[in-house]
């Protein structure tokens, strides 16, 4: 049987060949002065022309490769673009830029932000977290703090957090930012803006929207670093345009505007970023005004999916506005039918798709490391990690913590690990503080006794202890008591899922977690958390044997799947450079934008999660919400399934979707309709939820 593997390696292959361009691509590599813009739909040799483009470039002496600057959307792509231009230009590539946004922006700062008042050398960029945590600070003093009926509307975190990073996107300071003066809103967060500005300096700190939009300002204020920039970089590439922030664009456009070599490419069909600031008139009109001379090359050839795939990725984005344009065509040959499968549940859903790249595997027909299971919101990644942790499947998530490495899942997890046994001395550690109370380094110390470090004899026999400060034995025999006693007890007598709720409950951790600022995130893990327990908890009732000892072992079950996991999974796959993936690859669909895969999982295919709800009530969130979907079909290469789940756990609620309007989008003799057979649903713990229903009722549902 021809195998993926077999395609794949075609494919790379050929990358060496010069010759394997066809002519509009060649068109592009070989016109390297000057303004120019490439412009076509997905798979169809963008980022490969552009890569031969710049190894064309080097080829012709243009410039050193110091002189080269690509900029790619994700340190994924940009780990990519290096990896396919070492293949061309061998060593050279090393001392090629190609790097996102952001990191260019952080290099240049790092470099230049002494001229902006910072210490560049010891800049510190924050994330998302901490720079919210900075800015609920900055709220506080400024007394816009959410509590106010007039700021009601303004107020809350997260849509300040937008505002502020829209106007960074836009490159508007705080100064630029009030446009009404004397207006309300405007101005009470162009003070609060402000104000974290001053904390962000204060610590040294920048934010993502800072890494563009100070680079901009450094650029425009200081002309011979401009200059030094741009005779530094020759040569200018831009991969993804179409998703690029007007800052992003004007960083561009500053560094080039000497000698006009910019090469941009892009698929505004593709544009899938708009509501983290991404503007497409840099794709539709900016550029154009700019470099009114510059040649467009668009092109027509898609040489990454089957023709079925394509046509029906194509006809989802049918009636929008610019994909006539952007229109191809295929002659991978017809390939195999896109596969649509109604399930039960999402649980359902999980395992199924668990369970068919499993089959894949078994028959030799490709590995885990050929499949990537796309979704549309990051939550429903849980439940899938879930059962491919289960099934031992293994697993790389893009672009996103795992799960299980969140701080306030292993939080509980600890707790959950202690009373399940007393003698973990890293979980008794990691939560004897958290939340606070009392028990902080001093007070560990004492407790500790002189051992090397914190363990169950720490904690007992407290009473006897006459070498502790009545403060420190206190806090300790309260917390003791909370763990022995009453949790101890609790585990026997409540449902798992209750008794997560008692921990939460009695160890003051939910009122801790409600005052973070993250504080919406970390209660939602939580509660997915919780509804993790519920199989495990389905066990109990079934055995019914010593109900507190069954309890027990239900928890034990849990606890061992999740520590099989870690250690099958290891580090964090977020932190440092992106390694080759390993096991399945499970990422949003906005996380794989560039990417392909030979067999793609588009799972969730439901009105209300993908077309998701929020975008739903607006046409340009519709118009996003078909581009997304575009960009997700077309990363497959040769096979593609769509699956979706008549009812799924949003939030606390099971819900009922009907199927999406994307699935009857696609012509019929695209699609082959599967049934799941219960045995090709591996049953993860044997339930029957009270929602089940059986799955000719599906299809009933979906036909109708
Ligand atoms: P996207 O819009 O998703 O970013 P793209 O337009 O950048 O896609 P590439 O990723 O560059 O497309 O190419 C898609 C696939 O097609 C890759 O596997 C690439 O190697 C292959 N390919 C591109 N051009 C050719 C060609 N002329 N001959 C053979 N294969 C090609
Ligand atoms: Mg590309």
């Amino acid at each position: 049987m021809l195998t993926f593997r077999t395609r794949v390696q075609r494919f790379s292959d050929l990358l060496l060949e010069l010759e394997s361009l066809n002519d509009k691509q060649r068109e592009a590599v070989e016109r390297i002065d000057g303004p120019l813009l490439v412009l076509a739909g997905a798979g169809s040799g963008k980022t490969r022309t552009l890569t031969y483009r710049i190894a064309n470039i080097l080829e012709q002496g243009r410039v050193s490769p110091h002189g080269v600057l690509a900029i790619t959307f994700t340190r994924k792509a940009a780990w990519e673009m290096r990896r396919r231009l070492g293949e061309l230009v061998g060593k050279q590539a090393e001392d090629i830029t190609a790097t996102t946004f952001h990191s260019l922006g952080f290099k240049l700062l790092s470099a230049e932000a002494g001229a902006l008042g910072y210490k560049p050398d010891k800049l510190v960029v924050y994330d998302a977290v901490e720079a919210q945590r900075l800015l609920f600070r900055a709220m506080q003093e400024m007394n816009v703090n959410g509590t106010r009926w007039a700021l009601e509307t303004v107020a809350p975190i997260t849509k300040v957090t937008s505002v502020i990073e829209r106007a960074k996107d836009n490159l508007y300071s705080p100064e630029d930012f009030v446009r009404v003066k004397g207006d309300f809103f405007e101005e009470s967060i162009a003070k609060v803006y402000r104000r974290y500005q001053q904390l962000l300096m204060e610590n040294n700190a920048v934010d993502y929207g800072d890494l563009i939009r100070l680079a901009v300002q450094l650029l425009r204020q200081n002309p011979s670093t401009l200059e030094f920039y741009q005779n530094l970089f020759r040569y200018v590439s831009v991969d993804e345009f179409q998703d690029t922030s007007f800052a992003q664009y004007q960083l561009v456009r500053h560094l080039v505007w000497r000698n006009r070599n910019l090469c941009c490419v892009g698929s505004p069909v593709q544009a899938i970023y708009s509501w983290r600031g991404a503007d497409i008139h840099n794709i539709l009109d900016r550029f154009r005004e700019d470099f009114n001379d510059a040649p467009m090359v668009v092109l027509s050839h898609n040489y990454r999916s089957t023709s079925t795939i394509l046509d029906a990725a194509q006809a989802v984005v049918s009636d929008l506005p610019y994909h006539d344009a952007e229109r191809l065509q295929s002659d991978n040959g017809e390939g195999a039918a896109v596969v649509i499968v109604p399930l039960n549940t999402d649980y359902d859903e999980a395992n199924f798709i668990a369970s068919e790249i499993k089959r894949f595997d078994d028959e030799r027909f490709c590995g885990p490391e050929d499949c990537a299971v796309l979704f549309r919101t990051r939550t429903q990644g849980r439940l899938l990690e879930q059962v491919f942790m289960h099934l031992g499947l293994s697993y790389t998530l893009v672009g996103d913590f795992k799960f299980f490495e969140r701080r306030e899942v292993k939080d509980i997890l600890a707790y959950l690990r202690l009373v399940h046994d007393m003698l973990d001395a890293g979980a008794l550690q990691r939560i004897i503080n958290r939340p606070p109370r009392g028990l902080g380094t001093a007070a560990i110390q004492k407790l500790q006794r002189g051992e090397p470090e914190l363990n169950f004899d720490s904690i007992s026999g407290l009473h006897r202890r006459d070498d502790l400060p009545p403060k420190v034995k206190e806090a300790a025999m309260a917390f003791a008591d909370l763990l022995f006693d009453d949790l101890a007890m609790a585990v026997k007598e409540k449902p798992l899922p209750e008794f997560v709720d008692y921990v939460l409950e009695q160890t003051g951790y939910r009122a801790w977690v409600q005052k973070d600022p993250d504080a919406k995130r970390r209660l939602a893990n939580l509660r997915l958390l919780r509804a993790m327990t519920t199989r495990y908890e389905n066990t109990v009732t079934a055995t019914n044997a010593n109900l507190g000892d069954a309890r027990e072992e239900a928890l034990g079950t849990f606890l061992t799947d999740i520590a099989t996991m870690s250690v099958v999974e290891g580090g964090d796959p977020d932190v440092g450079l992106p390694t080759e993936a390993k096991g399945v690859t499970m990422a949003t669909i906005h996380a794989v934008k560039g990417l392909e895969f030979p067999v793609v999982f588009l799972a969730g295919l439901e009105e209300g999660i993908f077309p998701h709800a929020k975008a739903m009530k607006t046409a340009e969130g519709m118009e996003e919400e078909t581009r997304l979907a575009y960009v997700a079909m077309t990363r497959a290469m040769s096979l593609l399934y769509l699956t979706y789940a008549r009812s799924r756990v949003v939030g606390d609620e099971v819900k009922e979707h009907a199927p999406s309007r994307f699935l009857a989008a696609i012509p019929k003799h695209l699609i082959e309709r599967r049934t799941a057979t219960r045995e090709s649903v591996l049953p993860m713990v044997v339930e029957e939820t009270p929602l089940a229903i059986p799955i000719d009722e599906v299809q009933h549902a979906e036909s109708g």
